[in-house]
């Protein structure tokens, strides 16, 4: 950044200007300097300190999920090169392409429960990242149900066979080995256990309650730093333990009962219940902060808009006044020693992928032909009209295809 302090001194002014937009080495810039980078972030152009954590907000809304607002997705990159997704809600997908991260640094999804706002487009990027350059198995963590049947393990090999269509006929084209999904299901009532520890990176998970059983809060500790995610939960007693001294506790908070009714389209009875029964209203937000003491706490789960967002502050207010981020889609957080910044990620809509260090394996040449012959003899021959195309493109790249 260059700083300059500009003199008027008689006529010496106009070789000034000459000097300041052309510069010594005959560059030209600008006269007004360049404006201070603490408002926004854009995505890839900051390398992260060693000691450091950003949290990109790329779903903080609710299960309805708007363009403005995707559902819960929240993105975790390290200052050790570790990147992690907690949640994937509907819409949160276009939010995480924008953030052009290669998709072989996406490949950790925690699941904090099963609810399609936690992981409706999980089948965004599974197919989405396979085909632009995952080059490995997606691989998905997530809590065990009162039942099998309601846990990650049956959700995720039920993901696989209803999506078997898309599976096989990508997997007849392209590598097979990024369609496949591992999954790491652990045991809800688990408290404050370890579900993941790798690279100095430790998950933590402990009991959410919720509107049946299995859902968990998850803690992320690295370097010494702790973050903590509730997940959708009513305020518990695991959280005022185990999420104590936390730098960043991204909690839920409900609209307000009243904007359930207002804006929600809820019945009454439900508005009150859906806000502070099986989940968490403002003013209960902020007695579990006012007790954990966070130096941050995020409160997401919730449409933030000019209508809502006075309400959600009177609420949090009456029982807390520390630190608070009201969340918003494309909000980023950079978690340091010395303090913690938010600011507003600007990122394209039309982002493409980025590559990444790897290149995405050869097709199998044994998977078997999802064509028939029935449908192939339908085939309009269009070579001719293909042929200006095809031999550019061969002789480029040395092929004969
Ligand atoms: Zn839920
Ligand atoms: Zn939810």
């Amino acid at each position: 950044m260059q700083r300059t302090i500009v003199a008027f001194i008689g006529g010496a002014v106009v070789t000034l200007a000459v000097l300041l937009l052309v510069g010594a080495g005959g560059k030209v810039t600008s006269p007004t300097g360049t404006a201070p980078d603490r408002y926004v972030y854009y995505p890839g152009t900051e390398a992260l300190e060693p000691d450091e954590i950003r949290i990109t907000a790329c779903g903080t809304g609710l299960p309805a999920a708007r363009r403005g607002q995707a559902a819960s997705c929240f993105l975790f990159e390290l200052g050790n090169g570790d990147k992690f997704l907690f949640d994937i809600g509907t819409g949160s997908m276009a939010n995480i392409a924008s953030m052009m991260i290669p998709m072989d640094f996406l490949t950790k999804v925690f699941i904090s429960h099963l609810h399609t706002d936690h992981w409706g487009d999980l089948a965004g990027l599974w197919a989405g990242g396979w085909t632009a350059g995952r080059t490995v198995p997606l691989e998905v963590w997530g809590p065990s149900g009162a039942r099998p049947d309601m846990g990650t393990k049956h959700a995720i090999e039920h993901f696989i066979q209803t999506y078997n269509w898309d599976y096989m006929t990508r997997a007849a084209k392209i590598s097979p080995v990024p369609g496949q999904i591992t999954v790491h299901e652990f045991d809800y009532k688990g408290e404050n256990k370890i579900i993941y520890q790798e690279n100095g990176v430790t998950v933590r998970s402990w009991p959410a309650i919720h509107a049946g059983d299995g859902p968990v809060s998850l803690a992320l500790e690295w370097n010494g730093y702790k973050i903590v995610y509730s997940g959708d939960t009513t305020p518990t007693n695991w959280t005022l333990e185990y999420a104590k001294d936390a730098d960043v506790v991204i909690h839920e908070s409900m609209p307000m009962p009243d904007d359930m009714v207002k804006f929600y389209n809820q019945p009454p009875q439900l508005g009150i219940r859906a806000s502070c029964g099986f989940h968490t209203c403002p003013p209960a937000f902020g007695k579990v902060m006012s007790i954990v003491k966070p130096r941050l706490a995020v409160m997401f789960h919730w449409f933030n808009e000019e209508g809502t967002r006075y309400n959600q502050y009177d609420g949090v207010r009456q029982t807390y006044d520390g630190p608070v981020s009201m969340a918003t889609d494309m909000m980023v957080w950079n978690v340091r020693r010395d303090e913690i910044i938010e600011r507003m990620a600007v990122s394209p809509d039309n982002a493409w992928d980025v590559p990444g260090p790897g290149r995405p394996g050869a097709p199998d040449p044994d998977f078997p032909s999802q064509n028939t012959d029935f449908i192939l003899q339908g085939r309009f021959d269009t070579t001719e009209a293909e042929k200006q195309t095809r031999d550019a493109y061969n002789k480029k790249y040395g092929l004969n295809e």
